[in-house]
């Protein structure tokens, strides 16, 4: 089995992509992005098709898709990244939180849209979201949270009950009791997606710069020589880019740069993939929609049939590493591949013989509201986008346009979403920050044991009973929103 190597995805697009030049020296720019995931690509894309001429600069640590933009499940999900009350806070109130719900959907096919018309072969299919419960309390959780979406309006076009029955019709998932299915979701290959991206930006005059850390990002430098105004300025070994705008996209990895470490925590997410599966086990298993797949447990797994004929499953393990460290090109630790694997043989037995092919973890950043925000300041140039707390692919393409708006200083329908300037207080200091994500994953872990009834056991017993409590009391603690 392989561990690392950033991701499968890379590996299955035939290894790391050819490495582009690094900053040659200092350089003056309009705009200048630091991170070349998908929220500084999808930035730098719509802002030169939007402005042709802007000399946009992308200055990355690595190489375009380094991060969780190269190593995630792939769901190109309408979730909303944060929760629906806090969001509401804002000046559009709950109007405003419909809205970005709507734009989040529309979203996922603008990803559909661009891909087409940029010719950025990345496997999409629009399959919808499958969300399975295996236990009878997951199984009420789901029926809560759909009651919960129908009261604030969603129809059967956005959120559908399904039975039993008809969920292992979709997918046949190993005792599973009903799921939730919601149309608005595609599969990618998430690599094909980052590096199709970066070459439409180029395509479109934008230069992106790779093994170029940037280690500092400061406001109001000396005054830029195209428009004699101070710019903002990134700091690199190479030089500094001085530019009118300098947009922070670099989600799990912003608490590295100076004055940013209690800002995004960076949440680890673990993910294996199998050999591929034979038919029989195909013709058992189904999965023939392409289905984005999760379950309802309170550490869930995510998973996708990947278009190679493989499942690629994806789960919390080791939540996060002390003094916001971050992996190594995605090596992850064996229990965590021990655990992941042991979720997908229960979920999937007709997958049991298939080997584990390759594993890898990677970044996500999540603020300690679980609100994502995409922000801008016009005085300073200063801008950044991220904390899509695990539901950033849809997320980042909504982020990058609306940055791109707010760089251009256009008012749009996408400005006044609630996300727009949203504020998050900072994360405990350490090591506070460790001991209480730990201390939540343990008690999550410790839920979902207590909840899947024993053999002859109830839904009412009392053991399942504390394990739904404890999970409750883990999302009050940590304002995880549901
Ligand atoms: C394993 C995993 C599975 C996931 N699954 C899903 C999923 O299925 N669906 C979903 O919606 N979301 C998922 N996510 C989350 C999603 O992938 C991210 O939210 C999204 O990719 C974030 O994109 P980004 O561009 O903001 O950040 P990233 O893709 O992390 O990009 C940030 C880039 O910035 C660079 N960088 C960092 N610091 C510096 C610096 N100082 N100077 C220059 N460059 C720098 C990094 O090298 C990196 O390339 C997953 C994440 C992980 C890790």
């Amino acid at each position: 089995m392989r561990n690392g190597e950033v991701s499968y995805w890379w590996r299955a697009l035939g290894g790391f992509p050819p490495r582009r030049p690094s900053l040659p020296g200092p350089t003056e720019a309009d705009v200048c992005i630091v991170g070349g995931g998908y929220t500084g690509l999808w930035t730098a894309y719509y802002l030169a098709g939007r402005l042709p001429g802007l000399r946009i600069v992308v200055l990355e640590a690595a190489f375009a898709g380094y991060g969780a933009s190269g190593r995630n499940g792939g769901w190109v999900t309408a979730e909303l990244p944060g929760s629906r009350a806090r969001y509401a806070r804002a000046a559009g109130g709950p109007a405003g939180v419909a809205a970005l719900e709507a734009e989040l959907r529309s979203t996922v096919d603008e990803v559909a849209r661009v891909c087409a018309a940029e010719s950025i072969d990345c496997d999409y299919v629009k399959g919808g979201r499958l969300s399975v419960a295996t236990t009878p309390s997951q199984l009420a959780r789901l029926r809560a949270g759909l009651a919960a979406l129908r009261e604030r309006g969603a129809g059967d076009d956005v959120y559908q009950f399904l039975t039993r029955d008809e969920t292992r019709r979709r997918v046949n998932v190993a005792g599973a009791l009903g799921g939730l299915y919601a149309p608005a979701s595609a599969r990618v290959q998430p690599a094909a997606l980052a590096a199709g991206i970066a070459a439409a930006a180029e395509r479109r005059g934008v230069r992106i710069y790779e093994a170029t850390p940037v280690s500092a990002i400061e406001p109001a430098g000396p005054a830029l020589a195209s428009t004699g105004k101070p710019g903002a300025v990134a700091r690199t070994k190479f030089g500094d880019v001085r530019a009118r705008s300098v947009l922070r996209c670099t989600e799990g990895y912003t608490a590295a740069l100076p004055g940013q470490r209690r800002a995004l925590l960076p949440m680890n997410s673990h993910m294996l993939v199998t050999e591929p599966l034979d038919a029989a086990a195909w013709q058992e298993i189904g999965w023939a929609g392409g289905e984005t797949l999760a379950d309802e447990a309170h550490a869930y797994m995510y998973a996708q049939r990947t278009a190679d004929g493989r499942i690629a499953l994806g789960g919390r393990g080791v939540p996060y590493r002390f003094a916001s460290a971050t992996d190594h090109f995605g090596v992850t630790d064996a229990s965590t591949v021990t655990a992941l694997t042991q979720v997908l043989r229960r979920l999937f037995p007709a997958a049991a013989g298939t080997p584990v092919a390759h594993a890898w973890c990677g970044v996500l950043g999540v603020p300690r509201d679980w609100c994502a925000s995409v922000t801008y300041h016009p005085a300073s140039g200063l801008g950044w986008a991220g904390g899509y707390t695990g539901h950033g692919v849809a997320a980042a393409n909504l982020a990058g346009r609306t940055l791109a708006d707010l760089v251009a200083g256009e008012r749009s329908a996408l400005t006044t979403l609630p996300w727009v300037g949203h504020r998050s207080r900072a994360w405990e200091p350490e090591p506070a920050r460790w001991a209480g994500v730990h201390g939540l994953y343990a008690l999550y872990r410790l839920a979902d044991r207590l909840e899947s009834p024993a053999q002859g056991e109830t839904a009412a017993d009392s053991r399942v009973r504390l394990g739904e409590a404890l999970g409750r009391a883990g999302d009050v603690i940590s304002g995880i929103p549901h």
